[in-house]
């Protein structure tokens, strides 16, 4: 469904506060009594994290020429979050805002992460998988993790009991920058290289099934980070000329096979009320690629920008019996707050002796209440680049993030950021201007050379 329509985003908040007022009573009544009484355990998470997939690639999002009936199934049975945000517009500070809970200068990762570099997430950051480990649950990363690939920075040191997949991007075997063929990793062993990208996503969802399976009695956390649909794109025979969108649509109809089988999975062992399956992305689509690069729909540009393209993504939560069926949330929320939900729904908080920039947003994944406006701030190495609070948007950055450029937009009215309102909101300028200061001095300083 496109969402272009300038006074849609109202409506949907409406709609939401129709939909979660009558839903109250029939969630108690099927979900929460039934919960307690069948399935006393703690829920399951599976979280598929897709690769510079724009906003508009998917079919409960507007993608006319992809086909994805499980991923839509998923919204149909679920919510489906119309401003829903990467923090980062690239993958590397993505994943440390989604694994942390903080924007990407606290953990010290606001750049994509190469082969050649001897960093990574560190030992003092604590991972949503930390956290869920600690409650209990067993752990699986499956898919691009690129948070650093040497040994100390890999997700089995950093509260992952599993891992297989690339440690980072799956273009970064270039022969000119001395980089090795692209590795495939399981725990810290490298099975094989180059890997054989082909074949990947049906290995990733091979992966996870196996892991549902194995961990089926307790709960568990499935990080899925799928490689694709980040170029270059490849799939297997099998899945090749199925879209209408070529090899991009292709490897999209791959990864939603990939869905499929996991609800299925989860179906067939009977964990579907006991497991939320989030879908997403780390940021928004590679234009540049052309072909080989994703839609944003109405969004303005797309990936590496502060625009509305480059962070603003599909987030689907489902949860049978716990989230009502057919869901529409407009409250902006943002991978940041997924670490705090996550501990929240299994038993326990996000950490307190650090900022943690996310908050629990339980109530509106359960479409239970509205929650108060909060700033969200679009950051670009160690800039702030632009801040949204409720429908308002400011940049102060150009696109280049090299000089002052103030552009005030109104979200509700111009979702593709087209009409400067800044020269008639002076006021609302100052406000956000204000907002961008306080939340700078809580940031650490940048490092002398980077
Ligand atoms: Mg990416």
């Amino acid at each position: 469904m496109p969402i272009e329509n300038s006074l849609r985003p109202r409506m949907l908040r409406r709609e939401f506060l129709k939909r979660s007022a009558a839903s109250v009573a029939a969630v108690t009544l099927l979900g929460d009594e039934a919960f307690a009484a069948s399935a006393p355990r703690r829920p399951s998470f599976v979280l598929i994290n897709c690769d510079d997939l724009g906003y508009s690639d998917v079919g409960c999002y507007g993608s006319e020429l992809i086909a994805t009936p499980n991923i839509d199934a998923l919204a149909q049975t679920g919510v489906k979050f119309t401003d829903f945000y990467a923090a980062a517009a690239v993958c590397t500070p993505s994943r440390a805002c989604l694994m942390t809970g903080r924007y990407f200068v606290r953990p010290g990762l606001p750049r994509v992460l190469f082969p050649r570099d001897k960093v990574g997430i560190t030992d003092k950051e604590i991972t949503v998988a930390q956290i869920l480990k600690r409650q209990g649950y067993a752990t699986a990363c499956i898919g691009k993790w690129h948070l650093g690939h040497l040994p100390r920075f890999l997700p089995t040191r950093h509260g992952f009991d599993y891992y297989y997949g690339i440690p980072y991007s799956n273009d970064m075997d270039k022969k000119q920058r001395n980089e090795p063929p692209t590795p495939l990793m399981r725990n810290e062993k490298i099975i094989e290289q180059p890997a054989v990208q082909e074949t990947l996503t049906e290995r990733y969802t091979e992966e996870a099934v196996n892991f549902i399976e194995q961990n089926k009695d307790h709960p568990f956390f499935v990080y899925l980070p799928h490689t694709m649909p980040h170029v270059p794109l490849h799939v297997s025979e099998r899945f090749k000329g199925r879209s209408k969108r070529g090899l991009y649509g292709d490897v999209v109809e791959t990864i939603d096979w990939g869905v499929g089988e996991i609800v299925k999975t989860l179906k067939d062992l009977g964990l579907q009320r006991d497991t939320l399956v989030m879908f997403t992305s780390d940021n928004g689509p590679w234009l540049q690629q052309k072909d080989h690069g994703g839609s944003a729909g109405p969004l303005r540009a797309g990936k590496a920008t502060a625009y509305e393209g480059g962070h603003r993504e599909p987030f689907i939560a489902n949860w049978p019996g716990r989230i009502p069926a057919g869901s529409i949330c407009a409250d902006p929320a943002s991978n940041l707050d997924i670490l705090p939900t996550l501990a929240s729904l299994a038993g326990t908080k996000a950490p307190t002796d650090r900022i943690i920039d996310g908050r629990d947003i339980t109530p509106l994944l359960l479409c239970k209440d509205d929650m108060d406006d909060y700033p969200f701030f679009y950051m670009r190495n160690w800039d702030v680049c632009a801040v949204r609070y409720g429908k308002w948007k400011l940049h102060v950055r150009d696109r280049e993030q090299q000089l002052e450029a103030i552009e005030l937009y109104d979200l509700r009215a111009d979702i593709g950021e087209t009409t400067n309102l800044a020269g008639r909101y002076p006021k609302m300028v100052d406000k956000l201007k204000a907002m961008i200061a306080e939340f700078c001095k809580t940031l650490p300083p940048p490092p002398k050379a980077e």
